[in-house]
């Protein structure tokens, strides 16, 4: 605390990310990063973007990233004015959360999900209610039902479970006078997008990253898709915020990943056979396992708590995501890795567990 700061930063509750240890040597499965490398042509096409000796460093970057804007309306087949890019999808969102969710009947989403949701709306004075999963933790379309802002992630973080294109539809018809934010982060992994959806309705919003998918989490790019007027509220608030959210190497760098088609397509492919293997390994040492469609997976073993478990792997230098939250408590999120490295998680439960 100090008197210099302004009233609002007294009452922030700011999100705090997963660690990204300084420590060499460690399975690092915490923070949902692809275990694998970007194409090849990023890196190119960051150095061909830098110019002679980084000439190009001089000149300000396009400020609205129209070739990316282009390169993503022509992978989803909408028109560039349908989309939003930004510093990462948690930029995204937090233009979306101030220009798009607030609104007079409270925003909600479900009680198990992004942690990162509640701190915006703490930050934009949202009032929100958050709607119980199932104890199975699927994610019931009819709680939400009645008209209001809705935000919820398919596949849901941290629990892997996501809902068919039919049920997005539900959701957006059910709150049709209200903005539906889907917050597709972990789709590419398997789930069914919303993006076929956009067409049919103007109130739907969904957000994608390239962190996850195109194993680009250090170059921070985010997208948003939606019709035309969704879009332009993000783009009011981004001109009133910060005009170069992207910089010149991040806008040439995303354009090279979404380019390459196979390489990302090669990855997602290991990534989830990797996810399958590990999923029936860890159930094989009597860990309950949920479904998942992303490229972590959330388990809990009957005899063992959440917290010992997380330490005593990180004991065994694997670092995973704990939350001490009701109702996930037991539970860990275990990002999908290399082979290697699931191998090297099993090892270590296998050794913590007894099996
Ligand atoms: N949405 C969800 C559900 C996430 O788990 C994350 C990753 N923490 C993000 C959005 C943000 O990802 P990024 O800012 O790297 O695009």
């Amino acid at each position: 605390m100090s008197r210099l700061w302004s009233a609002i930063v007294a009452g922030l509750s700011p999100y705090v990310p997963g660690e990204q240890p300084q420590r060499a040597g460690l399975v690092k499965l915490n923070t949902n990063e692809n275990p694998y490398p970007p194409s090849p042509a990023v890196a190119e096409a960051i150095r061909a973007a830098m110019g002679d000796a980084g000439d190009a460093l001089r000149l300000y970057p396009d400020p609205s990233s129209s070739a990316l804007c282009a390169a993503i309306a022509a992978r989803e087949q909408l028109a560039p004015e349908q989309v939003f890019v930004g510093n990462g999808s948690d930029e995204v969102l937090a233009f979306v959360f101030q220009g798009l969710l607030a609104h007079a009947r409270p925003l909600r989403f479900p009680d198990v999900t992004y942690s990162f949701y509640p701190t915006w709306c703490g930050l934009y004075g949202i009032a929100f209610e958050t709607v119980p999963l199932a104890d199975d933790f699927t994610l019931r379309v009819d709680d939400y039902a009645g008209g209001g802002p809705v935000i919820v992630p398919n596949p849901n973080a941290p629990t892997g479970r996501a809902l068919g294109r039919a049920e997005v539809a539900r959701l957006a018809m059910a709150n049709a006078d209200w903005p539906v934010v889907i917050d597709e982060a972990y789709v590419e992994f398997g789930a069914e997008s919303a993006v076929p959806l956009i067409a049919a309705h103007p109130n739907l919003l969904v957000v994608r990253t390239l962190s996850k998918s195109h194993a680009l989490a250090g170059l921070r790019v985010g997208y948003a898709l939606g019709q035309a007027p969704l879009i332009e509220a993000l783009v009011r608030l981004k001109d009133s915020f910060n005009s170069y959210p992207l910089d010149r190497l991040a806008q040439a760098g995303a354009i090279a990943a979404l380019r390459d088609q196979a390489w990302f397509a090669r990855s997602r492919d290991a990534v989830v056979a990797s996810r399958e293997r590990l999923c029936a390994e860890l159930a094989a040492l009597g860990f309950e396992v949920l479904p998942s469609q992303a490229n972590f997976v959330f388990a809990r073993h009957p005899a063992h708590a959440g917290a010992a478990l997380a330490r005593a792997l990180r004991e065994r230098a694997i670092v995973v995501r704990h939350f001490a939250k009701p109702r996930i408590d037991p539970w860990l999120r275990i990002t999908v890795g290399t082979p290697q490295q699931c191998a090297a998680l099993v090892a270590a439960a296998r050794a913590i567990v007894g099996a």
